[in-house]
């Protein structure tokens, strides 16, 4: 039996990094880690980092240095980088930072036993392959232990669409699908150990295209329809979308199948068509205002979600309005705004930027609007019933906290429920990021 090492892993950016630290700590299982809240007593310290913003990628360098200093301590501590930074940079992590053992890219890192035993030679491992193993295969047999009610499921990876702004086709590859089998299994293993609710990851999720148990390829809505037959499974989500796969059999889900939740994150980042061809979305703000209707008028109540990037290169005052008038119409539950930043290697990082003082000002326009809408939605709410999933206690006594089918959080005092229970209450109070309910 490997002797018991403590592994702290700090992780970076989206959902799909979340998930994959989860499973990077199960790889690295084999070795005999356990994960460590604290850097302070780790055998193995990971960074799991993400490429989005320009500052992300500036922020790992002084981690790293940070990190470095724990190795005064414990000469025997191994560092390691991954995640979409690992895939970008790869080699220049460790000229830059030689106190770093291992790099690793987002699709190698079911290899991490083998590189953390090449570490413990006095060995460096670095793997940023697109290898021809499925990962999730060399992955399968996943720990028994009892889970929080809510996870994670990566069903997709990459994105062909390429965007002028995004590094995410150059750092996690071309679209990928998983097979539905291979999702099933892993739903049902979720399931079995408490889960209640799935959310569906892919940079392009809507793009799913997976080998269908049928061996014909199946979409996104039919691996829904799959999963609607897990028993014990009670609520499925899927994240991040792009308007142009959105097809009509997963409207129609959104219509029919009750486990599917009225939360819908469709970013559209500019209302301005000039901007949107720039950006290379392969839409106009029309076509995304009319696919609105349509996925409106199958599931009334859908809570919208969005994405908007703010002073992308050439953006004008008249760019921008088309930007808010667009959140006008649309109406947002939630949305995340960014201002543009330049990305090596991208298309925009080439052309004429917005100046900095001008976009941070636009960005705070447009925060403030989706503000005011996120919180008359939440106001919205009050006196209406929602089923809350419990996820853990709140701070008071004998409170709980979980999230509605809408994914707000709710709170709920006096509850006698337990965590992965689903309970009715009624809104009773909208606070500025969640809402008050009482169990009906
Ligand atoms: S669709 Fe999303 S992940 Fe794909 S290139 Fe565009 S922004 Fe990036």
């Amino acid at each position: 039996m490997a002797e018991t090492k403590k592994l702290f892993i700090k992780t970076y950016g989206c959902q799909m990094n979340v998930y994959d630290s989860e499973r990077m700590g199960e790889a690295l299982e084999a070795s005999g880690y356990v994960t460590t809240q604290t850097p302070d007593d780790a055998d193995m310290i990971l960074l799991n980092t993400c490429h989005i913003r320009e500052k992300a990628a500036e922020k790992i360098y002084s981690e790293l240095g940070r990190m470095k200093a724990h190795k005064v301590n414990n000469p025997d501590l191994k560092i390691g980088v991954a995640g979409c930074v690992a895939q970008a940079e790869g080699r220049e992590i460790m000229r830059r930072q030689p106190a770093v053992d291992l790099v690793v890219g987002p699709q190698s890192y079911h290899r991490l036993a083998e590189m953390e035993a090449k570490t413990r030679r006095g060995e460096k491992a670095l793997d940023t392959d697109f290898p021809i193993e499925d990962k999730f295969e060399v992955l399968k047999n996943r720990p028994k232990a009892r889970r929080a009610p809510t996870a994670f499921l990566t069903v997709q990876e990459g994105c062909d669409k390429f965007c002028a702004f995004c590094v995410v086709p150059y750092t996690r590859g071309a679209e990928s699908s998983r097979p539905v089998q291979r999702i099933v299994d892993e739903a049902k293993d979720l399931v079995e150990r408490g889960v209640r609710e799935i959310t569906l990851l892919g940079q392009n999720v809507n793009a799913y295209h997976g080998a269908g148990i049928d061996g014909n390829e199946w979409g996104l809505a039919q691996l829904i329809w799959e999963l609607d037959k897990v028993d014990g499974l009670e609520r499925i989500r899927f994240t991040t979308s792009h308007p142009n796969d959105m097809q009509d059999d997963l409207i129609e889900a959104h219509e029919h199948c009750s486990k599917l939740m009225p939360y819908l994150h469709l970013p559209v980042q500019s209302g301005s068509d000039r901007i949107l061809k720039r950006m290379n979305r392969s839409h106009t703000a029309e076509s995304y205002l009319r696919l609105i209707e349509r996925i409106r008028k199958a599931r009334p109540d859908i809570l919208m979600s969005g994405d908007f990037i703010v002073g992308f290169p050439e953006e004008t005052e008249a760019d921008f309005q088309a930007t808010l008038d667009l959140i006008e119409e649309v109406r947002y539950g939630y949305a995340y705004s960014f201002k543009y930043s330049t990305r090596p290697g991208t298309p925009a990082a080439e052309r004429a930027q917005v100046d900095d003082a001008e976009a941070n000002e636009r960005l705070q326009r447009l925060q403030a609007l989706i503000f005011r809408q996120q919180m008359e939605i939440q106001q919205s709410m009050v006196g209406r019933e929602v089923t809350v999933l419990l996820e853990k206690p709140g701070r008071d006594s004998g409170q709980m906290v979980g999230k509605s089918e809408y994914l707000h959080a709710v709170h709920i005092n006096d509850c006698t429920a337990q965590p992965g229970d689903l309970v009715k209450a009624r809104i009773t109070e909208a606070v500025r990021n969640s809402l008050a309910g009482a169990m009906v």
